[in-house]
């Protein structure tokens, strides 16, 4: 393993990294590459591009997802949209624009050669999808349409209507399944890894645990790369589905790959509000619709009057008044505690009072009923199906949540974590957002890892490894694993307890929406690692789990991995108490200037925390981040 965190940045200019790491990279001629094995564990957009593009390139692959289809993957879920920096408006896009943006917007906490190289990837990925056949919107006369996302001046998101996961994931799907049929790609569905194979401090496999029968297998492999989504559910309540888990990179990390910023938790300001405390999930409503929706709450605290009977004087158009330049567009950190500190101070609505509004009357009124149909129809009929409300005629209500993990498996350049062998790609590394994620980054980012970066970057890797003798499944480290796997869900099942998994994954949300989410502080971040610490003693003891091991046990999914979740819960409270500043979505009440906006503190923070496991205790690492190209400045959206 290493000692040092190496990010192996490229050489030269910025804008010629990327060629340049691939001019230097080894290649690894194509009879060898039918000799090398590949696990792919995740089929969403990053593991699907990956396991079909390392497929087509001829090695042997095996990709693993716990859905019943690889197509259910979380990919599917996302609804905006997906960013390119083509410049097809001629509103003043570049590479370059889209590189700064996204690095101002994650607060210049990520590394520079990695957001540059997203940016340059951005154009080829659109031209790589339409191939495919994703039916991108489009203009009356044929060329590709945009819309602007938070955080951005230019309109650079390319859009499916409200289904552009979806149907990128089709995209992909259909790659992966050429594949599958080529027998090029083994898949297997409704299995989930629960732990990583270390053998001399390389990753060498898997062990898998089968979720219909519930039988533990073994598969071994010369890389494993973990595309495995975030870890947001580690809030309970949050727009991810509920099979969303972090266990795959928690197992990672406990075997020796690092763990950066993992209190870095993007918390979306446009979700249906929680309605009630036996909830198990939350709603998007798709960023795009601050496009044309404007988000206010009544001047008037505590206010009962419905919409309509609420004049325009006493309406407070909040994100317009406070951030005049960008307004409702302003990025998700800075929209999501707007709303937050309106809530709190008491001009929150709904029966909750929980909620503020966002109103498409104006825009309507502006560009006429079809039209905004047309953009959002998708979005309303679902808003109409969840609520019972029409979102012409009256303003939506919406609320922040969880929703996306900026913090991950530590990478480096070629996206391979501390562990040498072991890759980590799309929402699950920490790569590329820094302390916050733009909207209609994050399908670019899987796309971008899976189909054009790791495919060229692993070669460096299974260059050298060709020359090795790839252990099989027989080998002492696959029993010992095997062995541990098995103890870790006995233990589970033996507990007996009084109280349901459901239980402890809803006491963990509480405290971790209390003191890890949008505001945090020293005290709190405290008295959380001393409650979830308890919490992970009672889960110990208390918790029941119904069923048994070989069969179908959804209850026993999820205890394990919440088991999991509680672990990590405690590691981003560590994180965030260690970093004494406010950037991005890591808002620290002691750090804030007098209006209420983060307080950076470059001087001393100026790194990426990547933490290690030891027995139950983390020890820091810190990657110091280099601007070389771009001068990290306060961040403002006025
Ligand atoms: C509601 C919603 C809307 C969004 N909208 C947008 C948007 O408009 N634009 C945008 O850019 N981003 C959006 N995002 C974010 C974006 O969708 C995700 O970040 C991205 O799709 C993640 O892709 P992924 O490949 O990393 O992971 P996922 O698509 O989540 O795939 C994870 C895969 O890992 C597998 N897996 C996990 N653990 C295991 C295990 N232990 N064993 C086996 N398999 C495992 C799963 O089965 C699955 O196949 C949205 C997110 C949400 C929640």
């Amino acid at each position: 393993m290493k000692s040092q965190l190496d990010p192996k940045v490229p050489v030269g200019p910025i804008e010629k990294k990327w060629q340049n790491y691939q001019l230097k990279s080894q290649l690894i001629n194509p009879a060898n590459k039918k000799k090398l094995n590949v696990i792919v564990v995740g089929s969403g957009l990053s593991g699907a591009g990956a396991a079909a593009t390392l497929a087509e390139l001829g090695y042997d692959v095996k990709c693993f997802c716990y859905q019943d289809s690889a197509r259910r993957a979380h990919s599917v879920a996302a609804q905006g949209g997906i960013n390119a920096a083509k410049n097809y408006q001629h509103d003043g896009d570049s590479v370059y624009r889209m590189f700064y943006d996204t690095l101002k917007g994650g607060d210049f906490r990520s590394r520079e050669a990695n957001t540059y190289r997203l940016a340059e990837l951005s154009a080829p990925l659109i031209d790589h999808f339409v191939q495919q056949g994703v039916p991108f919107a489009r203009e009356y006369g044929g060329t590709l349409v945009n819309r602007s996302f938070g955080g951005v001046q230019v309109q650079r998101t390319f859009y499916a209507r409200g289904q552009t996961g979806q149907q990128l994931l089709l995209a992909a799907y259909s790659q992966l399944y050429k594949m599958i049929h080529a027998k090029k790609v083994t898949m297997y569905p409704r299995s989930e890894m629960m732990d990583l194979v270390v053998i001399d401090g390389k990753a060498k496999g898997i062990i898998v645990r089968n979720l219909v029968t519930g039988k533990l297998e073994r598969y071994a492999a010369d890389a494993v790369i973990l595309a495995t989504g975030g870890y947001s559910r580690v809030f309970r309540l949050s727009t991810l589905a509920i099979g969303c888990n972090g266990s795959a990179i928690w197992k990672a990390h406990k075997k020796g790959a690092f763990f950066a910023a993992p209190s870095f938790t993007q918390i979306h300001p446009t979700a249906l509000p929680q309605s009630s405390e036996a909830q198990s999930k939350l709603t998007l409503m798709s960023e795009s619709l601050r496009n044309d929706g404007r988000i206010w709450v009544p001047k008037q605290k505590n206010d009962t009057r419905v919409p309509k009977d609420i004049p325009e004087e006493e309406r407070d158009y909040y994100l317009e008044r406070r951030y005049p330049s960008f307004g409702n567009l302003a990025p998700r950190d800075i929209a999501s505690r707007a709303a937050k500190e309106r809530i709190d101070a008491g001009y929150g609505i709904g029966r909750l009072k929980n909620a503020v509004y966002l109103d498409f009357k104006h825009a309507i009124e502006k560009f006429g009923l079809d039209i905004i149909k047309d953009r959002y129809g998708n979005l309303f009929n679902m808003y109409k199906k969840i609520t019972g409300i029409d979102a012409y005629k009256t303003p939506m209500l919406i609320s922040p949540a969880a929703h996306f993990s900026m913090g991950g498996l530590w990478v480096d350049y070629e996206l391979m974590t501390t562990i040498p062998g072991l890759y980590a790609v799309g929402e699950c590394n920490f790569s590329d957002h820094g302390a916050n994620r733009l909207g209609a980054n994050s399908l670019l980012q899987a796309s971008v890892d899976g189909y054009f970066i790791l495919p060229n970057t692993i070669n460096n890797y299974l260059a050298d490894e060709i020359k090795s003798e790839q252990p099989t499944t027989e080998h002492q480290e696959f029993e010992n694993t095997e062995h541990e796997v098995q103890k870790h869900v006995d233990k589970i099942l033996s507990i007996n307890g009084t109280q349901t998994v459901d239980h402890f994954h809803r006491e963990l949300g509480k405290i971790m929406w209390q003191e890890c989410a949008m505001s945090r502080n020293k005290k709190g971040l405290k008295k959380a690692i001393t409650q979830i610490k308890q919490l992970n003693k009672d889960f110990w003891t208390d918790v029941k789990v119904t069923g048994n091991q070989n069969e179908m046990n959804t209850e026993l999914e999820k205890a394990y991995r919440l088991a999991d979740f509680i672990e990590l819960g405690i590691l981003m409270c560590e994180d965030a108490l260690e970093r004494e500043e406010s950037c991005g979505a890591h808002f620290r009440e002691e750090y804030q200037t007098k209006d209420g906006e983060a307080l950076r503190m470059d001087e001393d923070y100026s790194y990426v925390s990547a933490w290690e496991y030891q027995d139950g205790d983390f020890k820091l690492h810190k990657e110091q981040l280099e601007f070389e190209f771009v001068q990290p400045t306060v961040r403002s959206y006025k």
